[in-house]
């Protein structure tokens, strides 16, 4: 009996629950409640306990547990492979699901440490200067949402579903509450055991409920959020749930989808896109055996090709092996039940009112699995591409049509028939080709894959989606976005203007906001360890007059020997400048000759410069001076970080001539 882990115990339901079977064989591998799930204790806990012990973690602290989980459960991923055979899929499969799981915990780990700061609050956009005497000043910060991330996964992906959803939430400080699919919850059981045996994540960050899902979505407040994965219909019913509309509930869904596969008309047989095209469609409608929210459902190819198509696609899809997903010969495995596959082949029914069957036989059984839910990969050959239910009904199994267009407008048209999808492949080595489609398709979708013989060889593929790309599409396909790097993480923090004076904003964020007190305490910050720094420590350096001969001497050692800084009567003319000018790059190195404390010290590397600009030209005869306040100290490493500097360069009446950001790496501690 699968339990529910709440409140940091296992619970067992009470009723006697539903047999799960095993996909090939009929045998049973568990069994899951059919009671409502308990909502109420699993929401107080995660808002009371998880929530508090994930915020008092900062986001580098809680990409540190994400790498650690990662690296474990690496280690004992064989632990899964027997119940993921279960539920029909392949090894091959399962490296999408368990290895991509893990993976994408990893990737939210790395990208958690290099893209956040280290700390609590996340600071969006710019200060904006709100006053004319800069004492208001406003700047957007963004905070952890005080609930619980609710995440209702579908039965496909119940590892990477898993994960996939709480990496982002886990990093952005908000407790998960899983609800998986009840038909492979077993596999996400067993990982959520093995998580929690890990001890690594901090209580009430993780939660799962398995069973049935009445009561969950009433129970959710509005600090609370609620990711769907699954069909369009349940997405339909949660979007218009009292308590979504209600409470204005963070709602993300990602459903159905039919997307598309476009075979350019440069892409005839012979050509090395009409090979890909072939072979992507394939792999998308036999990998999983055809569950997967991102496989192609439509391929549409220039009506000239249609019937080399159909032949190339026919005979690679017969070609598949279909059989037990344990043995290594097996292509394509088995749908996750037959109840599955009856409902594949009640769509698949209504799909040949309009077309062909030309690869496989949807009433066949495989012979030697009496129970198993097996499925020839199927092929249905339309030649009107006009026919409604090929771009309204989703067979979730291995089902593809082949439908023909004339030209890209038309092909467009068809593809947005979909009402909305998560991916399109085009297939093509025409720029203007896939061009149009792209941009024309673009709109219906959250993902396009342009695939020809110059990328083919490291594509990921259609079908997979990656940490660092938005994973959903508009419409039908739910409307929603995961991953796609922070923008996942975003989705679970509020974003708050907030306007005080540049004190206080500094206060807040931990960030020096120019126009804040600077600290000036007599030793020059470039000696001290980030230990020893505080935000706001200061150096004011000397003053040091820009001569003609610095121009020129600049000009001739650099080679840029552009008109405003070489040729008086050309930049005299010049409507900007109206005479000879320092260059922008000269003002900088004079700053840093100003600026920089030379002996060897603490700072060990300048890393870059963010937000340059030059804001009033320099003349020979000007006098500039720089003003260099610590902004913010970001660990990167036990022994160094890097610390991002204000720099304002201004001029003998204290007018900024250049501002910017500057990056130092610098030792942790004195060295
Ligand atoms: P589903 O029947 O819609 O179920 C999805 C999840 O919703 C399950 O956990 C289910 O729980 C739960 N659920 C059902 N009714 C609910 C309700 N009234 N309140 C709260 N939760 C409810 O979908 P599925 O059959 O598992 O998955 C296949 C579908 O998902 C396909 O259509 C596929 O295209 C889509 N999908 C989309 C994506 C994507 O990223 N866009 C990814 C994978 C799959 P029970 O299992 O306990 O009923």
């Amino acid at each position: 009996m699968l339990e529910h882990y709440v409140a940091g115990a296992w619970r067992t339901p009470a009723d006697e629950g539903v047999a799960l079977l095993d996909a090939t064989t009929g045998e049973p591998v568990a069994r899951v409640s059919t009671e409502p799930v308990q909502a109420v204790d699993a929401l107080d806990h995660a808002r009371t306990v998880g929530g508090p012990a994930l915020r008092a973690l900062t986001f580098h602290e809680r990409a540190g547990v994400l790498k650690r989980l990662g690296t474990h459960l690496l280690e004992v991923k064989e632990e899964f492979a027997e119940l993921s055979f279960a539920t029909g899929a392949t090894r091959t499969d399962a490296v999408v699901d368990v290895d991509g799981g893990f993976g994408t915990l990893l990737a939210y780990a790395a990208r958690g440490r290099r893209e956040l700061p280290e700390g609590n609050v996340l600071l969006d956009g710019p200060v904006e200067a709100l006053s004319r005497g800069g004492t208001f000043v406003g700047r957007h910060v963004m905070t952890p949402l005080l609930g619980a991330a609710v995440q209702v996964n579908a039965y496909n992906f119940p590892v990477w579903g898993l994960l996939e959803k709480l990496a982002p939430a886990f990093l952005a400080g908000v407790p998960s509450v899983v609800k998986p699919a009840s038909r492979t919850a077993y596999l996400t059981e067993a990982v959520v055991r093995r998580i929690v045996a890990s001890g690594l994540l901090p209580e009430g960050s993780l939660q799962l409920l398995v069973g049935g899902s009445r009561g969950l979505v009433d129970a959710l407040g509005s600090q609370d959020l609620l990711g769907f994965t699954g069909s369009a219909a349940t997405a339909r019913t949660l979007r218009a749930h009292p308590a979504v509309v209600e409470r204005s509930l963070r709602f993300n869904a990602e459903a159905d989808s039919l997307n598309s596969a476009v075979l350019g008309p440069d892409a005839g047989p012979g050509t090395p896109e009409f090979d890909l095209f072939v072979r992507e469609v394939v792999r998308e409608t036999t990998a999983k055996a055809g569950q997967k929210c991102t496989a192609v459902r439509r391929a549409f190819v220039p009506r000239a090709h249609l019937d080399a198509a159909s032949e190339a696609l026919r005979a690679a899809l017969a070609a598949v092996v279909v059989g037990d997903p344990r043995d290594p010969a097996t292509g394509m495995g088995a749908l996750v039940s037959t109840a599955q596959r009856d409902d594949v082949r009640a769509v698949v029914a209504r799909l040949r009112a309009g077309g062909t069957v030309v690869s496989g036989d949807p009433d066949r059984d495989l012979p030697g699995f009496p129970r198993g839910a097996f499925l020839s990969p199927l092929l249905l050959r339309y030649d009107d591409a006009g026919f409604d239910a090929v771009h309204d009904l989703e067979p979730f199994g291995p089902v593809v049509g082949l439908l023909p267009y004339e030209t890209a407008p038309e092909v467009v048209a068809l593809m947005a028939r979909g009402q909305g999808s998560l991916v399109a492949s085009v297939v093509s080595h025409d720029p203007s080709f896939v061009r149009e489609v792209v941009l024309g398709a673009a709109a219906h979708h959250g993902r396009l894959h342009v695939l020809d013989r110059d990328d083919a060889g490291e594509s990921t593929g259609h079908g997979a989606p990656l940490p660092h790309l938005v994973h959903g599409g508009p419409g039908r396909a739910g409307g929603g976005e995961e991953l796609g790097g922070m923008r996942g993480v975003l989705h679970h923090l509020q974003r708050t203007a907030v306007q005080a004076s540049p004190d206080m904003l500094t206060a807040i964020t931990g960030v020096y906001t120019t126009g804040a007190a600077r600290v000036e305490t007599g030793v020059h910050p470039f000696r001290k360890a980030m230990s020893e720094l505080s935000i706001g420590d200061t150096v004011v350096t000397a003053a040091r007059e820009v001569t003609e001969a610095d121009v020129a001497h600049f000009a001739a050692f650099t080679g840029d020997t552009f008109y405003a800084h070489t040729d008086p009567e050309a930049a005299a003319a010049n409507p900007l400048f109206g005479g000879i000018v320092a260059h922008g790059y000269l003002v900088l190195s004079l700053a840093a000759g100003l600026f920089v404390d030379p002996a060897p010290g603490p700072v060990l590397a300048n890393t870059g410069l963010d937000r340059l600009r030059f804001t009033k030209p320099v003349k020979p005869g000007d006098s500039i001076r720089a003003v260099l306040t610590c902004a913010a100290k970001t660990p990167r490493t036990p022994e160094q970080g890097e610390v991002r500097w204000d720099v304002q360069v201004l001029d003998q009446n204290d007018v900024a001539v250049a501002t910017y950001e500057l990056l130092t790496m610098v030792s942790a501690r004195p060295r």
